[in-house]
């Protein structure tokens, strides 16, 4: 077990980035040539450079970045059976109340006092609830505003498609290089069970027509992307004998055109949120219908599996949501722009992400060379930083990894509550982070206690902390090569 070098926490502490500075330099290392030795062999370079800091283009950046939405764009074109208009858009969140829906004006202010507060923000983005190219004016001024004052985060919109094709240009011209697409079916006679109307050209459709509408501009809209090499990433939601089957279909259609990444997200429905799915007794997949399927759609287009479904205020890295802390209450009339905080925390970044690269590698190397033919799945409870480094008791999530004879990959996280409060647990809430745990073989923390490592043995998981503080990848491999009785060193022979 080794202490990292530069622990997250001081990356984001308040001690002088000057420090910090110093001793990311120490080792002769600079931002560009660590950031160029974390790529991907079979990664152009052009690409790399735009997804390498951001949180959900690329599951190695969200170790390390951060993302936040403003809600600026309320109304929307569409009705989804998903979503109910008082709760967050399921485009691109999980349904709760956005907080607050702001102006351009107050966009920026937030945006500016967040990026001074937390250094890892590298991501601004529009993602409901509402559609970012319908409600187009706010949305434009807020990137205009915010792109002048924070010229180097990246500008990022979610959308339904419906207005998509009538802005690809004028995105373009804003160097928007992210966009997501929601797209939940190409077969309109399954559209019409997920959409029951559209709002198009100062008309509405419903049924069959509307679904064809809106599948036809979605196609157009992903083609322009991509003529203009705009990154396009595909969200999906998973909906259970209505369109899981249908999803490969999708994902087909979608790799012919260009898209990026495909990310799969199960339906959220409870009635509480009053939506039609919800009310009238629709489920979401689980945990391990949603692997099934994301397993089945290997090899077609390249699938995002850390997706969070993040609150439409979220703010931070995808692992923890600071949104409640940056309410407009919480933030001054006047805010400054301080770039030193984020650029401190890039250059010390790029030296702790080249050394995670190559223990990355390393760990592969290593699981490979077992030859052991078997798989192992494993929850890491993190805080980010690419290492094992939360107690178990303070998790909110577990991210899930599989070791098997193709090497060590990212396939998802589960979602818990936290069990630990202030040195005490509630027994339910232990049950509840054991049943969200089922299927796993082990869990790495940096801590565990007595109590609920027993309750998780009787479950049929292993708990430990053996690994703690370790790269999540280098634990992994030494476990799986503990596991199956094989000697670590044979790895690099
Ligand atoms: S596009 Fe977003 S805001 Fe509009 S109905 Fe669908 S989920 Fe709701
Ligand atoms: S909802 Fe998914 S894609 Fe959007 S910011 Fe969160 S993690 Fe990224």
């Amino acid at each position: 077990m080794s202490e990292p070098m530069i622990s997250l926490e001081s990356l984001t502490s308040t001690k002088s980035f000057d420090q910090l500075l110093a001793t990311a330099k120490s080792g002769g290392c600079t931002s560009s040539s660590c950031g160029s030795s974390a790529k991907p062999d079979d990664m152009d370079s052009a690409i790399w450079e735009k997804i390498k800091d951001h949180p959900c283009f690329s599951e190695e950046a969200h170790h390390y970045f951060a993302r936040m939405h403003v809600a600026v764009a309320p109304a929307c074109n569409i009705q989804c059976n998903y979503c109910n208009r008082k709760y967050d858009c399921a485009n691109e969140s999980r349904p709760g109340v956005v907080s607050e829906k702001l102006t351009p004006e107050q966009a920026l202010r937030k945006v500016m006092a967040v990026a001074n507060k937390v250094p890892q923000l590298s991501v601004l983005g529009i993602a409901g609830p509402g559609d970012a190219c319908y409600d187009w004016k706010k949305t434009k001024a807020t990137f205009e505003q915010v792109a002048r004052e924070i010229p180097d985060i990246k500008l990022c919109i979610s959308t339904n498609g419906l207005a998509l094709p009538d802005h690809v240009a004028e995105l373009a011209d804003m160097n928007v290089d992210h966009v997501t697409i929601t797209i939940n079916m190409v077969d309109p006679e399954v559209g019409a069970k997920i959409y029951p109307w559209i709002f198009y050209d100062h008309r509405r459709y419903t049924g069959i027509e509307a679904a064809r509408i809106l599948h036809k501009r979605q196609m157009l809209g992903l083609e322009m992307l991509t003529a203009r090499g705009i990154l396009t990433k595909i969200n999906s939601v998973m909906i259970p004998d209505i369109n899981d089957e249908h999803l490969i279909e999708v994902n087909k259609w979608v790799k012919e055109r260009g898209a990026f990444l495909h990310n799969v997200m199960p339906l959220i429905s409870d009635p509480a949120h009053g939506a039609y799915y919800g009310l009238t007794g629709q489920r979401g997949p689980n945990a391990m219908e949603l692997k099934a399927l994301q397993d089945r759609l290997e090899g077609g287009a390249k699938l995002m599996r850390h997706c969070r479904q993040c609150r439409a205020d979220a703010v931070g890295l995808l692992v923890s949501d600071r949104g409640q802390e940056f309410t407009l209450d919480q933030i001054p009339g006047e805010v400054t722009y301080d770039p030193s905080k984020r650029e401190a925390y890039r250059e010390v970044v790029a030296r702790e992400r080249g050394d995670h690269v190559a223990a990355k590698s390393a760990a592969t190397r290593m699981v490979k060379a077992a030859g052991s033919g078997k798989s192992l799945l494993v929850a890491v409870a993190t805080k980010g930083g690419g290492r094992v480094n939360e107690h178990f008791g303070h998790s909110k999530e577990f991210q899930i990894y599989e070791a098997s004879p193709t090497g060590i990959s990212f396939v998802g996280h589960r979602k818990v509550e936290q069990y630990c409060r202030g040195g005490w647990g509630e027994d339910a809430t232990l049950d509840g982070v054991i049943a969200a745990l089922a299927g796993i073989d082990i869990v790495l923390c940096a801590k565990i206690g007595d109590c609920p490592k027993d309750q998780l043995t009787g479950a049929g998981i292993r708990a430990m902390d053996a690994y703690g503080y370790d790269y999540i990848e280098t634990a992994i491999s030494a476990l799986y090569t503990a596991e199956f009785g094989v000697e670590p060193l044979a790895a690099t022979a």
